[in-house]
């Protein structure tokens, strides 16, 4: 193949995936941002493979058999509540990929046509060492991220003493040891920043608690595209610096996105803080014995029939339990009755960003009834159902009220203003944040203990 054509068919496939970025903006045109994202991938491979200097097909056929069934099986098992650690490990592959081909180009310059052993050339010498210090950082903390997400590890922060001063020490050894290594192109010194790096992205991740995880993964997911981007340079791959500075900024972009949505900086997230307040973390801590309003399928089918208006809030319980297809059965009725159903979509609810989007689209939820924060909280003052599905933290009013709560600034929805709110969750305990929910005691709550499928099915029944 022409280096002209080559370079042609480069850009179309780095054109197509900034078209599939555009489409996964939206639930309604994500599915074309996939088959630009799936073009985008074949183009690059197939170019790839046709590049003059291919000489070995075998082993990359049985390299592409192996990981595309492993892909496929993943693919088909994966729960939704689990993508999260499946997101971490794949990008713990990217970060180990970037090191690996630092590597191969360090004892193989010649294969790169970035010199010959011995007499490489800096330019090379200098990406070579930033992509392979990002990408063993993002190798080791990415195992990390994974290993607190699958429950491998606790997921509670490990604050070591001198944490901070041992983790800036390291990150001076790296800036230190990259000039060095640029001048003389030692494979000892190579090895001490890839030593140092793993060394940082591990430190780095460990004391970071369970509730900025999905933060985490996001800004790894940044560093692992930068960190490609950087192998891009040392091969001489115009695709894979374009495509790898494309991820490294939609992460850093999703990453401050997650942030604001949860009213932290992200100096915050990554020097700890939240994830070490106690009782952070997870769900399970029962703070208070306040009696509660408790109800039934049957009173919450009662006020929901008579209801003009509902917004359902759903979040991650709803994720849990699954309840998205029982849900939309339930409004199915409820609108045939002529009740407006909406649903209120918090930019944290549930465990990654879209996490409800996605659930509800599943279930074939109309878009047009799904709105973000800004744009319903001002309604819910008009409506006289709030319904929460398996939502906590994101409907808290301590984020407005009380400064000394851990998610104090966060913006939430405002369902207390509701006439009634339905609260679904199997008992009182609290969220992902580990902070007690004052609305549960409110007269104008109604508690529906249990599985949110379960109860959802339960009201269907009752509708008759
Ligand atoms: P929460 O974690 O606050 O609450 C979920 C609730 O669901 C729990 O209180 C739990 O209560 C209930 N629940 C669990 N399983 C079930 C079930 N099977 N049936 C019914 N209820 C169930 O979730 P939110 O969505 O309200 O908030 C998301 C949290 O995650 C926020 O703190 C946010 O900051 C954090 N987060 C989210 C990110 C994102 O990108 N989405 C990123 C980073 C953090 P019980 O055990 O009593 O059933």
């Amino acid at each position: 193949m022409s280096p002209d054509l080559s370079a042609l068919l480069y850009l179309t496939s780095a054109v197509c995936f900034i078209l599939a970025l555009r489409g996964l903006s939206h639930p309604e045109t994500a599915q074309k941002g996939n088959v630009f994202a799936i073009t985008g991938m074949v183009l690059a491979v197939g170019t790839t493979l046709a590049q003059p200097r291919m000489l070995a097909f075998g082993p990359i056929a049985v390299g592409i058999l192996i990981g595309g069934a492993i892909g496929i099986a993943i693919a088909l098992r994966i729960q939704m509540t689990a993508l999260p650690q499946l997101v971490a490990a794949f990008h713990s592959l990217v970060g180990l990929a970037a090191v690996c081909v630092a590597t191969a180009a360090f004892f193989s310059p010649e294969s790169f046509g970035i010199g010959t052993s011995g007499h490489i050339l800096t330019g090379s010498l200098i990406e070579m060492g930033l992509g392979s210090a990002i990408g063993a950082i993002t190798f080791t903390g990415s195992v990390v991220a994974f290993a607190k997400l699958q429950g491998l590890v606790s997921g509670t922060p490990l604050n070591l003493p001198l944490q901070h001063p041992l983790n800036a020490l390291l990150a001076l050894g790296i800036v230190a040891l990259l000039p060095i290594f640029a001048a003389a192109g030692q494979a000892s010194v190579f090895f001490a920043i890839v030593a140092l790096a793993l060394a940082l992205g591990f430190l780095l991740i460990v004391p970071i608690g369970g509730a900025d995880m999905p933060v985490v993964i996001s800004m790894l997911n940044s560093y692992s595209g930068w960190a490609a981007s950087g192998i891009g340079f040392t091969l001489h791959n115009a695709l894979l610096i374009i495509t790898g500075a494309l991820v490294g900024s939609s992460g850093a972009i999703l990453s401050y996105v997650m942030c604001k949505g949860m009213n932290r900086s992200i100096f915050n997230v990554i020097f700890g803080g939240f994830g070490s307040a106690p009782g952070i973390g997870g769900s399970g801590t029962k703070r208070e014995q306040r009696p509660v309003k408790q109800g039934s399928a049957e009173d919450a089918a009662f006020i929901l029939k008579n209801a003009q208006s509902v917004v359902v809030v759903p979040g991650y319980g709803m994720a849990v339990a699954q309840a998205q297809h029982a849900l939309r059965e339930m409004a199915d009725v409820l609108k045939h009755q002529g009740v407006q159903i909406r649903y209120a979509i918090h930019p944290v609810a549930g465990r990654m960003p879209g996490h409800m989007n996605v659930l509800l689209a599943e279930a074939n939820i109309p878009y047009d009834e799904v709105f973000e924060l800004d744009e319903i909280n001002r309604d819910f003052a008009q409506t006289d159902v709030a319904f929460v599905i398996g939502a906590n933290d994101v409907t808290n009013p301590a984020a407005k009220t009380d400064p000394a709560s851990p998610i104090f600034g966060m913006p939430v929805l405002d369902v207390e203003r509701a006439r009634t709110v339905l609260f679904i969750k199997r008992s009182m305990a609290t969220g992902y944040a580990g902070v007690d929910n004052e609305l549960f005691y409110r007269d104008n709550t109604l508690m529906l203990f249990g599985d949110a499928k379960k109860v959802v099915e339960g009201i269907v029944k009752t509708f008759g």
